[in-house]
């Protein structure tokens, strides 16, 4: 498979994924199509330099710019990370959460059928989240690729909507398709709302930290680099006919942190003070627990994390204190 389109590849994932995609000397084109939403940061890829690589200003909603594009340069595999991706945003409106994550979704997928039926095949990864199988107690088994979707916020609601659109597409139109689904991400370039960036940015300003409700929320975190090796040893897997479509693929790092415990490991590695802890209102509906099994990527595609927590958060403290750049245009506004 020589010709990618990525989608929201000027994202947080996307930007990574498009860095391990290049490595890749096979690959001849990769196209990312970008909307440039809030969380989306040209400057994430400012310095990358590949003829092979292109970007598009434009949306997965927009069905004749997604088909010309598959139509004109062949494309043989779409990844799909393009998103509205913060849960607190989808709680003050789910608006965009349904136009992009299910209508533009669909959109996706309604091009690939159409293709299809002329004899172009072109294969979907379609990256999803932990969080469409709800929350966990804290005595539950983790999440395995089986385990029920139950998404509890709109965000959640609305990836396992999209999910569901893969799938019906899969089994209905026999399209080339499967999903992956990711526990929490981090690392460099991540946008500036999220709990890690945001608290690191905070605690080297010497700013109050606020933790939601009392901070005992448990994720299991992954770096993003890891998750974005994950999505292209799918998308092989697929092509190879290692996984079938319609296949579910579960990341994760067994690694479950609660917020507090990543808030005070933020404060000691930027030398700031527990002091700046301030306890806020809870987020409406904010789910306990997440844990991923991820026995299928090991046992079927020989992936596993290979960033352990304790190295990964440093190298990524250390990339904010290092990129004030990155942050200040975020900061004023400048970074589109
Ligand atoms: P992000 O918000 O950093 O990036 C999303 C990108 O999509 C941005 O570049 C944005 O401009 C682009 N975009 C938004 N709407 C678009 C549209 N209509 N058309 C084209 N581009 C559009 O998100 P992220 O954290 O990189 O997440 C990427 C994907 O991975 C999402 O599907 C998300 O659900 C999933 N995921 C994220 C995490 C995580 O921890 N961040 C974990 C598991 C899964």
């Amino acid at each position: 498979m020589k010709k990618i389109l990525i989608t929201g590849g000027c994202g947080f994932i996307g930007s990574h994924t498009i860095r391990e995609i290049l490595k890749n000397k096979e690959i001849e084109l990769l196209i990312n199509l970008d909307a440039l939403t809030y969380s989306g940061n040209p400057t994430n890829l400012q310095d990358l330099k590949d003829e092979r690589y292109r970007f598009i200003h434009g949306s997965i909603n927009d069905y004749e710019l997604v088909m010309s594009i598959i139509k004109e340069r062949n494309i043989q595999v779409i990844l799909n990370l393009a998103a509205e991706s913060h849960v607190d945003r989808s709680i003050d409106s789910a608006v965009a959460f349904i136009e992009t994550n299910i209508k533009g979704t669909m959109v996706l997928l309604e091009c690939i059928k159409n293709r299809k039926s002329v004899g172009h095949e072109v294969h979907l990864i379609h990256v999803s989240t932990d969080e469409v199988y709800g929350s966990l107690g804290p005595e539950d088994p983790e999440f395995t690729e089986k385990t029920p979707l139950d998404p509890k916020n709109p965000y959640s609601a609305s990836k396992a909507s999209s999910d569901f659109l893969v799938n019906s597409f899969v089994n209905t139109f026999q399209i080339s398709a499967i999903i992956t689904r990711c526990s929490n991400n981090y690392g460099p370039n991540q946008f500036p709302e999220k709990l890690i960036p945001l608290m690191t940015i905070r605690a080297l300003n010497g700013e109050s930290l606020p933790v939601y409700g009392d901070g005992m929320q448990i994720r299991d975190w992954i770096h993003v680099t890891d998750h974005a090796k994950g999505i292209i040893t799918a998308m092989e897997g697929l092509i190879k006919g290692i996984i079938s479509p319609g296949e579910v693929i579960n990341f994760g790092a067994s690694n479950e942190v609660r917020n507090i415990e990543i808030v005070k490991q933020i404060i000691k590695l930027t030398n700031s003070s527990e002091e700046q802890i301030s306890y806020v209102e809870d987020r409406p509906g904010h789910d306990r627990r997440y844990a991923m099994g991820y026995e299928k990527a090991k046992k079927a595609l020989g992936w596993e994390p290979e960033i352990g927590w304790d190295d990964g958060l440093r190298q990524t403290i250390g990339w904010y204190e290092e990129n004030s750049d990155w942050i200040d245009k975020i900061l004023n506004g400048t970074y589109q």
